[in-house]
């Protein structure tokens, strides 16, 4: 299947309408053998391991449909595991190049998005696809309207750990939780705090259904990098969920949990079953099954509907912040 190239020509149709003269030129796609060629935005940690994960895709898996034809940097660069740079603008009129998958920092997501869809190419994007409801919103609308395929990352539902936990908590009845997470501080250019936190939502409202706001405020100490976001949530039962989200200089990496439901409590992530598959390439597989068609109507609805109220969520977040902090 690897060695097939990719092609993309015009047909036309003569349309036998009440207008029997008319003649439809239908711009048609076909991909031979299924085959996508793309490119990989942005070389940073995410960019790397997605060319490393398109070099060596999962044998017989939806991620052996991409072609990694080379990759996409605002910086001069040299060739990264052997693949070369390729100028943005060749790369939007090159036909043989179907799909990108960008990896830059957050604040460039929604303008590199619209510009891939505008020249007809598939977007893989990493989380979070923008910086506000109203941005995500109208790019999920571009791209139905031109029938190309927008998915966002979401490698946190696919960890071992969220997928037992999950499991573990399954017919539970929540009484009352919380979600604290730190880490590092973040680099410019990821936005505000709910939205390059999303990830967070996303497990929270995986595991509880939808969420309103009751509450957020921020403290910042500029002086230690330091910010803590809390977020008073409540499920549909009203039932009461904190998230925190802490980052400053030397703070490692971590979540805690604490999930009180009505006959035990969850104080720690369970450890799960490493997988032989990397949570990437798991993600790589799911958007290249989209671009086959093969993910069910449902489950794609289902997957818009949670990643919009998400940023819903994240909006409402930062108003309420902005406000408790003029
Ligand atoms: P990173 O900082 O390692 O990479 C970002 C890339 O953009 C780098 O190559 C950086 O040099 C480049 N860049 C940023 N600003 C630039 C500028 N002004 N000019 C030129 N180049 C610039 O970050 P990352 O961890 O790879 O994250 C990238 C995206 O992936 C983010 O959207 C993040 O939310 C998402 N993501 C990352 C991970 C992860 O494990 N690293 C996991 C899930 C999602």
């Amino acid at each position: 299947m690897r060695q097939c190239a990719s092609l993309t020509y015009t047909s036309a149709k003569l349309c036998k309408s009440r207008h029997p003269t008319a003649i439809v030129y239908i711009e048609t796609r076909f991909i031979c053998g299924d085959m996508f060629g793309c490119v990989v935005v942005g070389v940073g940690m995410a960019g790397r391991v997605r060319i490393r994960d398109l070099l060596a895709p999962l044998p017989s898996s939806a991620a052996e449909i991409f072609t990694l034809k080379g990759l996409v940097s605002r910086r001069p660069l040299e060739e990264q595991q052997g693949v070369q740079q390729i100028p943005l603008e060749e790369v939007l009129s090159r036909s043989d190049i179907q799909v990108a998958f960008l990896c830059t920092e957050n604040a460039s997501h929604e303008d590199y998005i619209r510009r891939f869809l505008e020249a007809g190419k598939h977007v893989c994007v990493e989380y979070p696809m923008a910086l506000s409801y109203t941005a995500a919103a109208d790019l999920w609308d571009r791209a139905q309207q031109k029938g190309l395929v927008l998915h966002e990352e979401h490698i946190e539902l696919l960890t071992p750990d969220f997928k037992q936990l999950k499991k573990d908590i399954a017919g539970k009845q929540l009484e009352e939780g919380s979600l604290h997470f730190t880490g590092g501080p973040l680099k410019s250019g990821f936005g505000f705090l709910s939205f390059s936190g999303i990830a967070r939502l996303t497990w929270l409202v995986d595991l509880f259904g939808e969420l309103s706001v009751k509450a957020a405020s921020m403290v910042e100490e500029p002086e230690r990098k330091h910010t803590k976001m809390t977020v008073h949530l409540l499920t549909k039962d009203q039932k009461p969920l904190t998230w925190t989200e802490e980052r400053a200089e030397g703070l490692s990496r971590g979540k805690r949990i604490h999930l009180r439901f009505s006959t035990c409590t969850v104080t720690e992530l369970p450890a799960g079953v490493q997988e032989p598959v990397g949570i990437f390439m798991q993600d790589m597989v799911l958007f290249g099954s989209k671009l086959q068609g093969t993910v069910p109507p449902e489950q794609l609805q289902a997957e818009r509907s949670r990643i919009l109220h998400c940023f819903k969520l994240a909006e409402d977040i930062r108003r309420l912040c902005q406000d408790t902090t003029a």
